[in-house]
């Protein structure tokens, strides 16, 4: 029985090493590049290169930073709040704080929240330089900004006795109902945050 040639399988079997990547889609995608123009190919080619050799975490904050600019261009950007931090999880979720507008503070990645039953506990966590971040620059207030799954509660919970005893105000993001929606598809968690949360009009 034939099959693709090697230099195929291969294209198909790194592929496949992409998240959300499966074998019909990684074959899709090796047709797609085997057939189009060199210059398709090459371009995500020189891109992939050039990505993996410039982009870097930012030493301070944990987002991505590029080339020889050592700090990423938040923490670079004069015109920012130094005292006020955003605790994030992932890289990843600092654009969506920038998207949303209106915070001018710095962030902070984690890089993970506490999962015991996975077996990350408080030593699997970057919490070391966190400490150390928060000694150097001496923020007033923190932003645990973790999600409300069990996972980012644990973390909350573990991370606001050793900030506050640094002197911080730790402070949580505000849980509630969706912008623009009715109660009738809220569940009774959600219902039950809205309501500790609620403030005054
Ligand atoms: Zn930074």
């Amino acid at each position: 029985m034939a099959d693709y040639p090697p230099a195929f399988q291969e294209l198909v079997s790194a592929l496949r090493q992409l998240p959300s990547v499966g074998a019909r889609s990684a074959e899709r995608l090796a047709l797609f590049l085997v057939d189009e123009p060199p210059e398709v190919a090459g371009r995500i080619v020189q891109a992939l290169a050039a990505a993996k050799q410039r982009i870097i975490p930012c030493p301070d904050c944990g987002f991505y930073s590029e080339g020889e600019e050592e700090l990423c261009p938040i923490c670079r950007d004069p015109g920012r709040d130094r005292g006020l931090w955003c605790l994030v999880e992932q890289p990843n979720e600092i654009v969506k704080f920038e998207k949303a507008a209106g915070y001018r503070g710095l962030y902070h990645v984690l890089g993970g929240k506490l999962s015991p039953l996975d077996g990350i506990g408080p030593e699997e966590l970057q919490v070391t330089p966190l400490l150390k971040r928060i000694g150097l620059e001496k923020p007033r207030e923190i932003i645990l900004a973790l999600g409300t799954d069990v996972e980012g509660e644990t973390t909350a919970l573990y991370l606001a006795p050793l900030l506050k005893e640094r002197g911080v105000q730790v402070s949580r993001l505000a849980t509630g109902l969706p912008a623009g929606g009715g109660l009738e598809f809220a569940d009774s968690v959600t219902l039950g945050y809205a309501l500790a949360g609620r403030r005054e009009i």
